[in-house]
C-alpha cells in the first residue's frame, strides 16, 4: 500500500504520525509545504519540514507542537542580551539542525537531500519530501502591506488583517519529481488537517502538482482542520473570516472540491454532512481532534478504511480500530 499525505506543520505532521502507526512508515510519503521557508542569520529555515521530521521521529515539543522536546534557549537569550532583537525562536538543540542544513546547502545539497539526511539521522522510516527544491514563498497581503509569511505569522503574531495571498514561484518552481511520482503511484492520498490556505494552497498552486492530483487514480481525502467553526490551532478561521469566507468545514470542502473524493468531518459538525455530500464528495464523520498518539493512529486508521471504501479494488484496510 502506498500512502501520500500532504502536510503543512503541526496538524498534518500529527496525522502523518498516525498513518505511520496505522500502515507503517515504509508505506508513507509525506509531501511538505516550503512556502513558509526563509533565511535567518544566513541559515535556511524550513519550519514545516522540521515539524514533520521531528514529529515522525517522536522528538517534537509536545507543548508547542514545533521545535524539539526538552529545548533550552541560551542562544536566544544571549541574542536578547546582545540587543539583537531576535524575533524567531530557535532553541539550542534546534540550532544543530540549522547548522547542519546550512553547511550541507552551502556544499550544494538540495533541500530534498538535506531533508532525507535529517530524517535518516533521526530514524524516521517514512519518506519526507519538500514539494519543490526551487523557491516557493508565501506572501501575505495585509492591512500593514505585503508581508513575508514568517513576518506575518511570527513577528506580527497573525494580527494584521489579511486581504489576499500570493505564492511567489508557484508557476515557475519545478515540483519534486519523487513527489509527483508518489502522487501518480499512490493507493491513497490525504490532505492532512493543515491550514488549507497557508499550508496546502502553496503546493496546490503549482500547476504540475494540481495536474498530477487530477489524474491520480487513488482516492483523495481531506481531513478537516476546522472544528465547530474554529481552528484547533493557528489562524485558519481568522484568515477565512478576513477573506470573507465562512469559517466552516463546508468552506474547506468547497475549497478542495475540484480534487477530493472524500472529506473527513468532525463529529461536532455532523449536521454539515449532507451539504458536503451534495458537492459529490463522500463524507466520513468522526472525532478528528488528535489529543495524543493513540488519537492520531485511530483517526489515521479510520481514514485508511474510508479510502478503502471509496476504492473500486479493496486494499484490506487498517486493523488498529
Ligand atoms: P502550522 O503550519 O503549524 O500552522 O500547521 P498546519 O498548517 O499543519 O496546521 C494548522 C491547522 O491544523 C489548523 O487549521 C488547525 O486547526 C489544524 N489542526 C491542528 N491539530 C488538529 C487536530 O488535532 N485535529 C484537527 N481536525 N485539526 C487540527
Amino acid at each position: 500500500m502506498k500512502f501520500v499525505v500532504f502536510s503543512g506543520g503541526v496538524g498534518g505532521a500529527k496525522f502523518a504520525d498516525g498513518i505511520v502507526r496505522a500502515v507503517g512508515g515504509e508505506n508513507l510519503t509525506v509531501i511538505v509545504n516550503v512556502g513558509d521557508d526563509f533565511e535567518l542569520y544566513g541559515m535556511p529555515i524550513s519550519p514545516d519540514i522540521d515539524t514533520v521530521v521531528y514529529t515522525l521521529a517522536g522528538v517534537a515539543n509536545p507543548t508547542t507542537g514545533w521545535g524539539l522536546e526538552g529545548e533550552t534557549w541560551n542562544n536566544f537569550e544571549r541574542l536578547v542580551a546582545l540587543d539583537a532583537k531576535p524575533w524567531f525562536r530557535l532553541g539550542d538543540k534546534d540550532l544543530a539542525t540549522h547548522l547542519l542544513r546550512t553547511q550541507q546547502r552551502r556544499s550544494g545539497a538540495t533541500l530534498s537531500h538535506t531533508t532525507q539526511d535529517l530524517a535518516r539521522r533521526l530514524g524516521v522510516t517514512a519518506r519526507v519530501l519538500p514539494i519543490t527544491d526551487d523557491r516557493l514563498r508565501t506572501m501575505v497581503e495585509t492591512d500593514n502591506g505585503m508581508l513575508e509569511f514568517q513576518d506575518y505569522f511570527v513577528r506580527h503574531q497573525c494580527e494584521p488583517k489579511v486581504r489576499g495571498l500570493t505564492f511567489i514561484g508557484s508557476e515557475e518552481a519545478r515540483p519534486n519529481g519523487a513527489a509527483v511520482a508518489a502522487i501518480e503511484e499512490a493507493d491513497c492520498i490525504v490532505f492532512g488537517p493543515s491550514n488549507p490556505f497557508l499550508s496546502l494552497e502553496p503546493m496546490l498552486a503549482m500547476p504540475i502538482v494540481k495536474d498530477a492530483l487530477f489524474s491520480a487514480s487513488a482516492p483523495i481525502i481531506a481531513v478537516t482542520p476546522i472544528i465547530a467553526g474554529e481552528a484547533v490551532k493557528g489562524p485558519a478561521a481568522k484568515l477565512m473570516r478576513e477573506l470573507n469566507l465562512d469559517p466552516s468545514a463546508v468552506t474547506v470542502a468547497k475549497h478542495y472540491s475540484d480534487v477530493i473524493n472524500g472529506f473527513v468531518l468532525d463529529s461536532q459538525d455532523a449536521h454539515l454532512k449532507a451539504e458536503i455530500e451534495a458537492m459529490g464528495i463522500g463524507v466520513h464523520v468522526t472525532d478528528t481532534l488528535m489529543r495524543d498518539r493513540d488519537d492520531r493512529a485511530r483517526l489515521a486508521c479510520e481514514v485508511v478504511n474510508f479510502a478503502d471504501a471509496l476504492r473500486p479494488n479493496k486494499l484490506g484496510g487498517c486493523k488498529i480500530v
